[in-house]
């Protein structure tokens, strides 16, 4: 018998290019744009094509655009576009005027409004998909992973035990999750796991583990499931805080844990996408723990964060800021680091 191959969509981009992976990875779609004459690009590139200008930004831009051409590809030298299901692409005239190569999903026809988003394809790398705009909340293409409907999914938490555990567990299977199983699961089968849910970075700092265990436990489950969804292009969910990614200053141990956490989450996401499978990571600012006592503002719920990973899950998102708070410190972040770093140390007094 022939074993089937799995390959890969191309990988290699640009590093222009790799600038799509920000926006496509909450959601976002943003083009580059010159801050000298104003003009959209694309596809990415180093200068601007009109006034030559190095001074390309990212911004986000409306998602309408028209069907130029189409045509579907038979035969493709990608071992990954030859297969039985022949993906249909097309030209597709953006509102600023540039022009987008796209992967056309449903009914699209030439002359029809479609709406874009960036999407990852297996592997990681972003690609562009023009949907009717009816269908955006329920696209669907042969070519991109995602949606990835958890409908009939086996599911694997670290921790079920925990509040967000437990939120996890309903909200899995409110989305019609096969399987919800944690450490104490009797009929948990390893082998048949497509997600596993990260639930345990939030476990009390001053519980009797020292960050040394924790690492060696995260690096244990890798090694545990990370084969299995490989096999299976399943996903891993990380669920961390805004601390990995600015440290919260009155909480040094705690943000020490998230850093590392967020460390072994990136390493674990190259292994999983050269493998077809992927990992989603979420960043809430302030949840009803002690180490965020201190953080202004409101705190998310447990169920709302359950929410908001399987919305990710659904949607296609890489990572996921729930709350408000978390997305005006990522634009901060963004834009100046260190003016965010000095922020957070004037407002919590170690
Ligand atoms: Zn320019």
């Amino acid at each position: 018998m022939m074993e089937k191959i799995f390959a890969l969509p191309p990988r290699m981009r640009s590093r222009a290019a790799l600038g799509m992976t920000g926006p496509a990875a909450t959601g976002r779609f943003a083009l580059q744009t010159c801050e000298d004459c104003n003009n959209v690009q694309y596809p990415p590139r180093e200068f601007c094509r009109k006034c030559l200008s190095s001074a390309l930004v990212w911004r986000d831009q409306p998602r309408q655009a028209e069907v130029l051409a189409e045509a579907t590809i038979y035969h493709s030298l990608e071992p990954a576009f030859s297969g039985a299901t022949a993906p249909r692409t097309g030209l597709v005239r953006h509102g600023s005027g540039v022009v987008l190569v796209a992967f056309l999903t449903g009914d699209c026809r030439v002359g029809d409004t479609v709406h874009l988003s960036y999407v990852f394809a297996p592997g990681g790398s972003v690609v562009v998909q023009a949907d009717p705009p009816a269908t955006d909340k329920e696209k669907a293409s042969v070519m991109t992973s995602t949606p990835r409907p958890l409908a009939g999914l086996n599911c694997y938490l670290t921790d079920s035990e925990n509040p967000l555990g437990q939120a996890c567990t309903s909200a899995l299977r409110d989305a019609g999750a096969a399987n919800v199983w944690g450490p104490a699961s009797r009929d948990a089968d390893d082998s048949r796991v497509e997600l596993v849910v990260e639930t345990s970075w939030y476990a009390g700092t001053g519980e009797n583990t020292s960050l040394g265990q924790r690492i060696e436990a995260h690096l244990q489950l890798a090694e545990r499931f990370a084969p299995v969804l490989a096999d299976r292009k399943g996903t891993w969910v990380s669920a961390l805080s805004f601390a990995a990614l600015s440290a919260y200053p009155d909480q040094p141990r705690y943000s020490a844990q998230m850093a590392a956490a967020q460390a072994l989450a990136i390493s674990l996401r190259a292994r999983l996408l050269s493998q077809g499978a992927r990992l989603v990571a979420a960043y809430p600012a302030k949840l009803d723990i002690e180490e965020h006592q201190s953080i202004a503002g409101s705190t998310l719920s447990w169920p709302s964060l359950a929410l908001a990973l399987v919305t990710a899950l659904q949607n296609g998102h890489e990572d996921v800021y729930p709350d408000s708070q978390s997305r005006l410190w990522l634009e901060r972040l963004t834009k100046d680091r260190k003016a965010l770093e000095r922020e957070m140390a004037m407002s919590s007094v170690p």
